[in-house]
C-alpha cells in the first residue's frame, strides 16, 4: 500500500483555516478589516461569550452584490488583487481572499449584505464550509457577518481557547489600533450586552487616542513630517503618561497596525532619557512609505512588516520623535 496520499478537501480546508483563524480575535480582525476595506464609516462588533458563542460584525460599507456572495466563500476569492504585480502595491487591508473561506470552514456563518443599487439584500448561510442557502432579505446598505459556534468541527482548536477574559482582551487588542487609525469612523464593541467601546467620530487623532485609551488629551503631542517618499506622523504621550507595561504603544505602516521591533525599540529608547526604568510611555507612530520598500507578506495574518532599509527609517524617526 502507498504511504503517501493527498489529503481530502475537508482536511485541507481545516488546516488552511487554522493558519488564519486561531481564536475569536482573529475572526474579529478579519471581519473588521473587511468592513474597513468596504469603506464603512461605522463598525459594530457584538459578541456573546467573548466570541466563542457569537461574533457579529456589521458595517455601513459598500455591501456585496448577489453574484459575488456566491463566490465569496471560495478559497482565494478576493476583489482586491487581480494579478501577481498587484501584490507589490497593496492598498487594502485584505488581499489573500482566505478570511471568509477560513472562517466559514470552522464555524456557522450567516452573511447578509446589500449594495446601494439593489432593492433587496441577500443572506447566505454556510456551515463548516458547506453552503446551506441564499435568500433575499430586507436590510440597509452594508454587510453583517454572524459567526456562531467557532471551531465546532475542530475540537482540538476549541479546547485551546482561553478564558473569556483572555479572549476578550485579545479582541480589544485587535480592535483598538483600528480605532486609533480611523478617528473619523465610529466603533462599537459589546460582549453579552455590555458595551466595552463606544466611539463616535472625532475630529483628530489626539481626541480619538484620549477617548479610546482613557487618557488626557493635554498629555499628548502630535506631529507630521515628510521626508521625500517617507511620511512620519506620531501622537506621543508626555511624561505624565506612565505605564508599567508596554500596553499603550502602537505602530502602523501604510495604514496597517503591525508589530515592528526595531521601531518600538528605538522609540522606547528615546523615552529612556525621560522616564524611570520600568516605566513605559504611550505612543502611536504612523509610518507611510513606498510599498515596494516593505514586505507585508512575512506573516500569514499580516501582523508583522519588514522594512528593507531599517537603518534609514530609524535615522529619520529618532530625531523626529526627539524633537
Ligand atoms: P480579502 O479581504 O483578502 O479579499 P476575504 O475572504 O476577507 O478576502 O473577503 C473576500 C471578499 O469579500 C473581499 O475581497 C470583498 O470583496 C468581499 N467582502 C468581505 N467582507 C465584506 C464587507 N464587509 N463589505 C463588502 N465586501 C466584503
Ligand atoms: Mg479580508
Amino acid at each position: 500500500m502507498n504511504k503517501i496520499h493527498v489529503l481530502p478537501p475537508e482536511i485541507v480546508s481545516k488546516i488552511a483555516a487554522g493558519e488564519v483563524i486561531e481564536r475569536p480575535a482573529s475572526v474579529v480582525k478579519e471581519l473588521v478589516e473587511n468592513s474597513l476595506d468596504a469603506g464603512a464609516r461605522g463598525i459594530e462588533v457584538k459578541l456573546k461569550g467573548a466570541g466563542k458563542t457569537l461574533i457579529r460584525v456589521s458595517d455601513d460599507g459598500c455591501g456585496i452584490a448577489r453574484e459575488d456572495i456566491e463566490t465569496l466563500f471560495n478559497r482565494h476569492a478576493t476583489s482586491k488583487i487581480a494579478s501577481a504585480e498587484d501584490l507589490y502595491d497593496i492598498r487594502s487591508l485584505g488581499f489573500r481572499g482566505e478570511a471568509l473561506y477560513s472562517v466559514a470552514a470552522v464555524s456557522d456563518v450567516t452573511l447578509s449584505s446589500r449594495t446601494k443599487g439593489e432593492d433587496c439584500g441577500w443572506e447566505a448561510h454556510v456551515r463548516g464550509g458547506e453552503r446551506l442557502g441564499l435568500k433575499p432579505c430586507t436590510r440597509g446598505t452594508g454587510s453583517a457577518l454572524e459567526v456562531k459556534e467557532l471551531f465546532f468541527n475542530t475540537p482540538a482548536r476549541k479546547k485551546f481557547l482561553k478564558s473569556n477574559t483572555a479572549e476578550l482582551n485579545a479582541i480589544l487588542d485587535v480592535l483598538l489600533p483600528y480605532c486609533l487609525l480611523y478617528p473619523e469612523k465610529s466603533f462599537f464593541l459589546e460582549n453579552d450586552g455590555r458595551a466595552l467601546c463606544d466611539l463616535r467620530p472625532e475630529t483628530g487623532f489626539i481626541a480619538r487616542c484620549a477617548r479610546a485609551l482613557n487618557l488626557d488629551a493635554k498629555d499628548m503631542i502630535e506631529g507630521t513630517k515628510d521626508f521625500g517618499a517617507i511620511r512620519l506622523h506620531a501622537v506621543l504621550g508626555d511624561i505624565n503618561i506612565q505605564r508599567s507595561r508596554k500596553d499603550l504603544q502602537f505602530v502602523f505602516f501604510n495604514g496597517r497596525p503591525v508589530s515592528n521591533r526595531t521601531v518600538s525599540f528605538h522609540v522606547n529608547e528615546i523615552y529612556r532619557l525621560l522616564l524611570s526604568p520600568g516605566v513605559y510611555p504611550f505612543f502611536c507612530v504612523f509610518i507611510t512609505m513606498p510599498p515596494e520598500d516593505l514586505d507585508v507578506n512575512v506573516h500569514p495574518a499580516k501582523r508583522e512588516v519588514r522594512v528593507k532599509d531599517d537603518l534609514k527609517l530609524i535615522t529619520l524617526l529618532r530625531p523626529f520623535c526627539e524633537y
